[in-house]
């Protein structure tokens, strides 16, 4: 067993805080080589004093100057970096074995993909760079020799079963289970009027802001989807989605033969996280299995494609090619944002979402910089709508 050296991306969001609580129980198998995070200099200082990195890298220069005057108070040796020549230099270093991808969103994309570009071991918690970037992603990783695995639960639940099983002529499908969040039992009417408190209070995990909107509009589950698609490199018509509320079993492969397996465990993101830490090996979570006489009584039921709209959107653009998915990334982001700020209400994610995707055209897209030129022109064009319609 050899050493893993880490990077993280993302180390004060919530899955950084919890792949540092699973790194804290093995010092033996990893040493944390690097921190990205954003501008929380308190708990980026705290996280420095306990794994002592060589290097942190804070979002921009001032949380950087500040950061090295709360240093040097502490007497660390810990060099500061800033923005995203930091977060990819952090992704690329050569003493580095393993990359924790968890920054949120869109700005996740280039250090993902330098990480890729180094060959490194990527534990992938940012499924947007897989949605906007899944092809590029893939043939870098094949040409570098890096390698994914990923940390979204629904993926690594289906990981773990197939990671004995490699042939994908067998699968049938994949069925992702999704929890349908805050509102599931809510009618298309009063979805209308829910307020972002509402939206942000997930039943069964606790998560940051950006994801919590995208569990609450389903949108989260479809952009698993189209992740799916890319890690395990399945056709659409083999990715289904099963509403299961209580957060229990995290994914179903369905075989040839009639046989359907499937990851069960308590909804705490440790449990997956230290599967990919400790891949192929099995270590401690410091979370407890499930107890099967205690469980709840375990639902599923199929998804509501009218009042979960950003489901359908999903499956309509992974069929529309690799640019559709950008704009709807894009577009989810600007409108996920305006409902944060109370500039439209809930049904109008998916409605601002669907007026950009009329606009959308589908396009080769082989390199980064068409990737965020998509992205950037898919932005304005949602907060055009945004402007002029709402
Ligand atoms: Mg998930």
């Amino acid at each position: 067993m050899s050493m893993k050296l880490i990077s993280i991306l993302g180390s004060t969001g919530s899955i950084g805080k919890s792949s540092l609580s699973v790194i804290n129980l093995h010092p033996d198998r990893f040493k944390i080589f690097a921190l990205g995070g954003f501008n929380n200099v308190d708990l980026l200082l705290e996280q420095a004093i306990k794994f002592k990195p060589s290097y942190i890298v804070t979002k921009d220069l001032p949380s950087k100057k500040l950061l090295i005057d709360k240093l040097k108070d502490e007497k660390l040796k810990t060099k500061v970096l800033f923005g995203e020549e930091g977060y990819s230099f952090i992704a690329s270093h050569e003493d580095v074995t393993t990359v924790i991808a968890a920054i949120t969103g869109s700005a996740g994309l280039i250090s993902t993909v330098e990480a890729a570009k180094s060959g490194k071991q990527i534990l992938l918690a940012n499924k947007e760079s897989m949605v906007m970037a899944g092809d590029l992603l893939n043939k870098i990783c094949l040409e570098n020799n890096a390698t994914l695995i990923p940390i979204d639960s629904e993926h690594n639940a289906i990981f773990q079963v197939l990671s004995s099983q490699k042939d994908s002529q067998e699968i049938k499908k994949i069925i992702l289970t999704a929890s349908g969040g805050p509102f599931r039992e809510f009618d298309i009417e009063s979805l209308k009027n829910v307020t972002v408190d509402q939206a942000l209070n997930h039943p069964n995990w606790k998560m940051g802001k950006k994801i919590s909107i995208d569990s609450a509009t389903m949108m989260n589950k479809g952009l698993e989807v189209i992740e799916a698609s890319h890690l395990f490199r399945l056709n659409i018509s083999k990715i289904e989605v099963v509403m299961h509320p209580q957060s229990i079993i995290h994914s179903f492969v369905e075989f040839i033969d009639g046989s359907s397996l499937s990851q069960l465990g308590n909804p705490d993101m440790r449990v997956p996280i230290s599967y990919a830490l400790g891949y192929p090996d099995r270590i401690t979570s410091g979370v407890d299995g499930v107890s099967l006489d205690k469980l709840p009584n375990l639902e599923f039921f199929k998804p509501d494609l009218k009042k979960f709209r950003c489901l359908d959107l999903s499956y309509q653009c992974l069929a529309m090619g690799a640019a559709h998915c950008i704009n709807l990334n894009a577009s989810n982001e600007v409108a996920v944002e305006a409902f944060l700020l109370g500039k439209i209400n809930f049904m109008q994610i998916p409605e601002l979402i669907e007026k950009t995707l009329l606009k959308a055209e589908a396009a080769d897209v082989n390199s980064v910089e068409h990737i965020l030129e998509i992205d950037n022109l898919a932005r304005l064009e949602a907060n055009n709508i945004l402007n002029k319609l709402f």
